[in-house]
């Protein structure tokens, strides 16, 4: 990923209507992580101003992890910093996704939360997700920091936090943790 397409899809004070989705796949054992660098990247969703039907980037990160077949004798740790939190839908396939693969465990960081009522109830999508195991929490200056080391093509310059960001990031984080603990649903 280039630099400007981190920076503008990433600021937290931002509202671009579109979703990136970095990843990052390690390998468990016992409490060793091994980095697995053939399955780093990114995915964004094609929106309705590009050709074909419109498709949102978590459903097209599920259709690259399936398509890895990740053995099933192994435990792999999955890490995903994200634009946007999932949409209702998109946290529905990952929920199923990760109870039908119980050996891969997924922890989201997302940069800002995804608001727009698409279902009814995006919040309990999230809810459903956390409940399947999954790690959901708002990106900090460090999960901004070793997002840009891992997957964004930095020409070794270092991160350079914006202004208000760890204020907008507090911000954020409590939000989320409101959703994820009160069942209004
Ligand atoms: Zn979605």
């Amino acid at each position: 990923m280039d630099e400007n397409t981190f920076t503008e899809n990433f600021n937290n004070q931002g509202w671009p209507s579109k979703t990136f989705l970095c990843y990052m796949v390690e390998r468990l054992d016992g409490d060793a992580a091994i980095p697995l660098d053939e399955y780093k990247g990114f995915v964004r969703n094609k929106g309705q101003d590009q050709p074909g039907e419109p498709c949102h980037a978590e459903l097209y990160f599920l259709q690259q992890i399936r398509s890895w077949n990740l053995d099933r004798n192994q435990h792999y740790r999955l890490t995903c910093f994200i634009s946007w939190t999932p949409c209702y839908n998109c946290a529905q396939e990952l929920t199923t996704f990760l109870e039908e693969n119980r050996h891969i465990s997924l922890h989201i960081f997302a940069s800002r939360i995804y608001t727009v009522d698409d279902s009814g109830c995006h919040q309990s999508g999230l809810r459903a997700l956390q409940a399947a195991g999954a790690g959901i929490t708002i990106m900090t200056s460090e999960d901004l920091e070793r997002c840009w080391v891992t997957v964004v093509d930095h020409k070794e310059k270092p991160f350079q936090p914006w202004e208000g960001l760890e204020v907008k990031s507090q911000e954020l984080c409590e939000e989320l943790q409101a959703i994820l603990r009160v069942r209004r649903c």
